[in-house]
């Protein structure tokens, strides 16, 4: 390869890393515990959730034919008909939130059928043989690995039931990735709806999903359902003090978002003056790193600093060291807390500063 292909080549994939990001920033909610992937779905008629799905489907592939989505939905409707889930609402929601799950992380057709469907072997009369029949050997695959990692095997103790789920998993993984990230998804809307288990359920559930499906999430770079699945997990665990963030949180909510958009105003504005191109975004941390800190560090919340976050993007790794230059005149670096993760980027390639 020639100089110039490489470098074309590096531009191309940090330009795909950019928009990457940009959209994830762009739903970011600035008040930390409102993010969620479909946070516009607000009803549970089997119909309306499906027709949400479509919309999530058609905002990233416009031109897609939906029929055999429109077939899995409908299949996994009838034979998931005589269950119900423990709201009382009927089953097939699950699935369907899934698939609205997947299709906002923007993945292809195969995962959202394998989505729709991921239910149907396990706990309905269908047999794979005869959904591989309708939907090829790829769904059915899918749909089998998922199948695959939910049975569990009883007759084992705890530790040797969780070493057995990992080795199941790191096996699906390296067999189509695409297995776990349905998984995740299950997982996901399961952790939203956990409130209609029992005590110990929900204790059970939410300490496999700390232990094993949030770092596998953050692992994946798939930051939008760790974040959720931490907030949830906190939620479950630690009830009390998810009570207490929430709600100090939210009386100070307008004057956050009036700090941070002021801070962001500011760092634009020497960004500008400094001729350097860059996007600027507030954040604020999400609960379960604030309560992780306050622990950590025997904190209280009036005493954590940086419940706000500033994400500055620019084009090239200079305009990134020259925006730092800018942030250390404007505010003082505290010694020891700054990081270099382009010069030694993170085990999952993230590279900031
Ligand atoms: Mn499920």
């Amino acid at each position: 390869m020639t100089e110039n292909q490489s470098s074309a080549l590096e531009r191309e994939a940090r330009r795909e890393v950019q928009a990457e990001l940009r959209q994830e920033l762009r739903e970011e909610s600035i008040v930390a515990g409102e993010k969620t992937l479909d946070a516009a779905v607000n009803t549970n008629d089997p119909e309306a959730l499906y027709e949400e799905l479509v919309r999530s489907i058609r905002k990233y592939h416009p031109s897609d034919d939906l029929s055999l989505i429109r077939r899995a939905f409908e299949i996994a409707r009838d034979a998931h008909k005589d269950q119900k889930r423990k709201s009382g609402e009927p089953y097939i929601i699950h699935p369907v939130h899934v698939a609205i799950i997947l299709a906002n992380l923007e993945l292809d057709k195969e995962s959202i059928i394998a989505g729709i469907l991921h239910d149907v072997v396990e706990d309905t009369a269908m047999t794979l043989e005869e959904l591989q029949a309708i939907f090829g050997d790829e769904v059915a695959l899918l749909v089998d690995g998922v199948t695959k990692l939910t049975q569990l095997s009883w007759s084992k103790d705890k530790m040797e039931l969780q070493a057995e789920n990992l080795r199941k998993m790191f096996l699906a993984m390296a067999k189509d990735i695409r297995v776990i990230l349905i998984k995740l998804a299950d997982r996901l809307h399961n952790m939203r709806t956990l409130e209609y288990m029992s005590g110990p359920k929900q204790n059970e559930k939410a300490t496999e999903t700390m232990d094993i499906y949030a770092p596998l999430a953050d692992r994946l770079g798939i930051s939008k359902i760790k974040i959720e699945l931490d907030d949830l997990c906190l939620k479950y665990l630690e009830p009390l003090v998810y009570e207490e963030l929430t709600e100090n949180l939210n009386i100070r909510k307008e004057q956050r978002e009036a700090f941070v958009e002021t801070i962001v105003a500011e760092v634009k504005s020497h960004m500008d003056e400094a001729g350097i191109q860059a996007e600027v975004y507030g954040r604020v941390k999400h609960l379960f790193s604030i309560f992780r800190k306050m622990v950590n560090q025997g904190k209280t919340l009036d005493e954590i600093y940086d419940i706000f976050a500033i994400r500055i993007l620019v084009d090239s790794v200079k305009d990134c060291y020259a925006a730092l230059g800018i942030i250390h005149e404007m505010y003082k670096p505290i010694p020891g807390r700054f990081k270099d993760y382009i010069a030694m980027p993170k085990p999952n390639m993230y590279q900031s500063l």
